[in-house]
């Protein structure tokens, strides 16, 4: 397939099937670790000392952070120049193969105008060939629209809580799984076992994902 961003109404969905929309940066690509080599390449340093991104950049040896508009214009070069760069996250591709043999895979992506065409190639040079949707903003409006075009059980997997608390919003009846790759946003991210059952592993996550598609 082509892989060309879509919306939910264009996305081939069985109307009787399972299907599973699934997040990329820190889901299936180690985002941190990306925006990292492009704040190192500038001479400066990312400290994760709290649950946030432009607010952790340093001058090396500073006690204060850099302006928050040089971590916006840092973070506008990553997406231009890193996205189609970015580490894949151990046993997504091979798991995403899997569970498509029993779901409608779908990628659904918050990313910027300049980092569209990269997060294609991306996906499609990892193995990981899905429709992708290219949203802005919380999720739960796409992800309700998909659901809805689908009688089967469907699933949504996001590192971020915002998004996982916006679907849940929007379509109560997807089943939410919270996955955050990066070792260090683990302990940080904001989490609710009320709302989401969570696995950072894409080796506990795919068996809870299959059991969810298939229940
Ligand atoms: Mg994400």
């Amino acid at each position: 397939m082509s892989l060309t961003a879509a919306r939910a109404e264009t996305i081939p969905v069985d109307p009787n099937g399972p299907l599973l929309i699934v997040d990329v940066d820190e889901v299936l690509a180690f985002f941190l670790r990306g925006f990292e080599r492009t704040v190192n390449a500038a001479g400066l340093q990312l400290r994760m000392d709290r649950y946030a991104l432009l607010a952790n950049i340093y001058e090396p040896g500073a006690g204060e952070p850099v302006p928050i508009e040089r971590g916006k214009a840092l973070f506008d070069r990553f997406f231009e120049t890193e996205t189609d760069k970015l580490d894949p996250v151990p046993g997504a591709a091979d798991g995403l193969r899997r569970l498509s043999a029993i779901a409608q895979v779908v990628v659904l992506t918050n990313a910027p105008a300049a980092a569209r065409e990269g997060r294609g190639r991306w996906l499609v040079a990892h193995g990981m060939d899905y429709p992708l949707i290219i949203n802005e903003g919380l999720k739960g409006p796409e992800c309700a629209r998909l659901a809805a075009r689908t009688g089967g059980p469907a699933v949504f997997v996001d590192d971020l809580l915002p998004n996982l608390l916006s679907v849940k919003e929007h379509a109560p009846a997807i089943t939410l799984f919270q996955s955050v790759a990066d070792p260090r946003l683990r302990s940080m991210a904001p989490t609710d076992a009320a709302v989401c059952a969570r696995h950072d592993d894409w080796a506990t996550l795919e068996p809870a994902l299959a059991a969810a598609l298939t229940r």
